[in-house]
């Protein structure tokens, strides 16, 4: 076993960040319950630079912070004017959760 020290850096989501000078703020809002299943964990809105999730009942930490790393990428693809790539939900997904992993693993 090593004795080198490693430590991981715990991700948090944050209440608010810049991209390319600009500011966003992100919001965790409670959801009526009779909101459907299938329902959006979270959405960006583009108009007032603002990530809001939606904490269901018993959701986990880990789906709430996947949930920031999706609406904080499709925020990027926004912010560079990729469009084809916003609109993409299956880029997104698989670029956020390889993002997820990065964040959860990196040991520094
Ligand atoms: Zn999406």
């Amino acid at each position: 076993m090593s004795t080198k020290k490693s430590c991981t850096i715990p991700f948090k989501i944050p209440k608010r960040f810049m991209l390319g000078g600009t500011v966003y703020d992100v919001v965790i809002k409670s959801i009526p319950e009779d909101v459907s299943a299938n329902a959006e964990l979270g959405c960006y809105d583009f108009l007032t630079n603002t990530i809001e999730l939606y904490r269901y009942n018993n959701i986990s930490k880990q789906c709430l912070e996947q949930s920031f790393l999706h609406e904080l990428t499709h925020a990027i693809f926004c912010h560079i004017n990729d469009k084809e790539s916003y609109d993409n939900e299956t880029k997104v997904d698989m670029f956020s959760h390889h993002l997820y992993e990065f964040l959860k693993t990196m040991e520094v």
